[in-house]
């Protein structure tokens, strides 16, 4: 899984994705690896409806994301401002790191550094 919680990621396909010039972003609440699946937040936003109840006299609705496919968002390049695809790299410390495959910056460590992947000595 190339998406972490808090991830601020694109939404290139679905009802939420955005058209044209405007992108749909929003932050990664949830990741569920297994079903490869995430949560963004204010997206693919169910409302359920509620009768009044004596909690809850005004009875109303109340709003919740579901979770979408992992492949129907891109992690977010704020050089690129868009979705992109995203590689993966050791740094000279032997941290491991996301980058951008278009501009090639980083996009946030994954994990502590490895001793043996450190480059010299
Ligand atoms: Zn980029």
């Amino acid at each position: 899984m190339h998406i972490r919680k808090d991830d601020i990621v694109e939404v290139v396909t679905g009802d939420d994705a955005g058209t044209g010039k405007a992108r749909t972003t929003g932050r990664v609440l949830r990741v569920l690896p297994d079903a490869n699946k995430v949560v963004v937040e204010g997206i693919n936003r169910v409302y359920k409806h509620l009768k009044p109840s004596r909690q809850n006299p005004q009875g109303g609705r109340l709003s919740k994301e579901m979770p979408i496919d992992v492949s129907n968002v891109m992690l977010y390049c704020p050089t690129c401002r868009r979705g992109v695809r995203v590689g993966r790299r050791y740094t000279a410390e032997g941290r491991k790191e996301r980058y951008c495959k278009k501009c090639g910056n980083a996009l946030g460590f994954l994990g502590r550094a490895r001793q043996s992947y450190a480059q010299g000595s």
